[in-house]
């Protein structure tokens, strides 16, 4: 948030937090990477449980991001019915 002239960025954490312990801020589910992921630009963090690199939009959208023809191993969606 800009305060005056100043930036400022006030994080809440749910849990206290190590020194030097690393952290990383999720943007939100429909915010900035949803919009940049429209234009071919994808997170490049490099974690495994990242939901905004390009090979997890993709998975979620259905394309295969393999291409040797080899799916990815053994990713699965099981989406339940409630109701
Ligand atoms: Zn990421």
């Amino acid at each position: 948030m800009r305060v005056g002239e100043e930036v400022k960025l006030i994080i809440i954490t749910r849990r206290d937090i190590a020194q030097g312990e690393e952290i990383t801020v999720s943007y939100g589910d429909e915010g900035y990477w949803a919009r940049q992921n429209e234009k071919g630009l994808w997170c490049g963090c490099g974690a495994s449980e990242c939901k905004w690199s390009e090979e997890a939009v993709r998975a979620r959208a259905g394309e295969a991001a393999s291409v040797n023809g080899q799916g990815e191993e053994g990713r699965e969606t099981e989406e339940g019915s409630m109701g």
